[in-house]
């Protein structure tokens, strides 16, 4: 008999863990050394499972790079035990962890999932036993003893997506998150329909390697018609950020007025690492299609591609983290690291 696959379940808070006090109403965190007690349908999985458990767990509101440096180090330190790792997390900054997570861990040749859901677990319309099921049903999948899925995916309703090109858009919709620029890799019917093609294949023979090492010295700037100078500049010319996303329209347009171009030059003359993503869900940055972006390619702004915000922020962590050398910087960011960017 072949050996069953062994999953690690890693509950770092939000709504999935939680159960509904039956006379107060009131939603607590649930304790998931018995999750086989409160849910034994995961008995009937064809797979041997393990839980461990933040020592408090959180609202995924809470989240940051020194806990997805927790979950990272969870993995890495019971890489060679499991075959496979399903994370339980908060829906609403999912993912941004699973972007994190993507970059944290290189070399990954083992699932990682990422589930949550909109109703906590007790709930009569829980979509919460779904997910986690079928998360683990992904995770557990082997062709040969060696694991389908190789690579950080997030898992919600029915369909699994490769993590980083994820973003949640729905805050009451139990279909919550899209995956706008990359296909899904799996869906779950009758059967389980895995979209082979789509998915991630690592480098052979390579080891696993953690890098930790996030640097959150960055910025957000969203463009919005009469975006003030002052603003810009204060941002602009601050000493604190050491990367800028800036978020601009369409296929990476952004105003042509020579202050802002002339702060944006600036800028990237005195080190500050510029990046263009677009406000739009689904499509990709290509500066130099328009008048109105051709300027930012010419003064050095990197191109973020077809990356989601979240991956971008990742991304921009994970290589100012890693020290990359500025002359590489923007070869790096665009660049698919992790099947990040098309
Ligand atoms: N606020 C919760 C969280 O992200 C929502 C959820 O769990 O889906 O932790």
């Amino acid at each position: 008999m072949t050996k069953q696959p062994h999953i690690l379940l890693i509950y770092t808070g939000g709504t999935i863990g939680m159960i509904k006090n039956a006379n107060t109403g009131a939603l607590k965190a649930f304790d998931f050394t018995s999750l086989l007690d409160k849910i034994p349908e995961l008995r009937l999985l064809a797979c041997t499972i393990e839980t461990i458990s933040f020592e408090e767990p959180i609202d995924s509101s809470n989240m940051n790079p020194k806990y997805w440096a927790d979950i990272a180090t969870i993995i890495s330190d019971n890489y060679s035990k499991f075959d496979g790792f399903v994370v339980l997390h908060g829906s609403d900054t999912m993912s941004y962890t699973a972007s994190a997570l993507s970059f944290m861990l290189e070399n990954l040749a083992k699932p990682v999932i990422l589930t949550g859901s909109q109703l906590p677990i007790g709930d009569l319309r829980t979509d919460a036993k779904e997910n986690l099921i079928t998360s683990i049903q992904m995770a557990s999948l082997q062709i040969k003893g060696v694991p389908v899925i190789r690579e950080v995916g997030l898992y919600f309703e029915y369909k699994l997506y490769r993590g980083n090109r994820t973003t949640k858009l729905n805050a009451d919709h139990f279909e919550a998150f899209e995956s706008y620029n990359y296909p899904h890799l799996a869906e779950s019917g009758v059967h389980l329909k895995v979209n082979s093609e789509y998915l991630w294949k690592p480098k052979p023979n390579t080891e696993l390697i953690i890098r930790t090492a996030m640097d959150a010295d960055i910025g957000v700037l969203k463009l919005f018609p009469g975006i003030s100078r002052p603003i810009c500049e204060a941002i602009l010319t601050s000493k604190l950020i050491k990367g800028l996303i800036i978020e601009t329209y369409g296929s990476g347009n952004a105003t042509t007025e020579s202050w802002f171009i002339e702060l944006l030059r600036n800028a990237i003359k005195n080190g500050l690492h510029i990046i263009n993503v677009t406000q739009c869900v689904g499509g990709s940055v290509n500066m130099g299609q328009y008048e109105t972006s051709s300027q930012l390619k010419s003064i050095g702004v990197i191109s973020g591609k077809d990356m989601t915000t979240e991956a971008a922020i990742a991304k921009l962590m994970y290589l100012l983290g890693e020290k990359i050398d500025s002359k590489e910087f923007q070869h790096y960011f665009e660049t698919s690291l992790r099947g990040e960017l098309s």
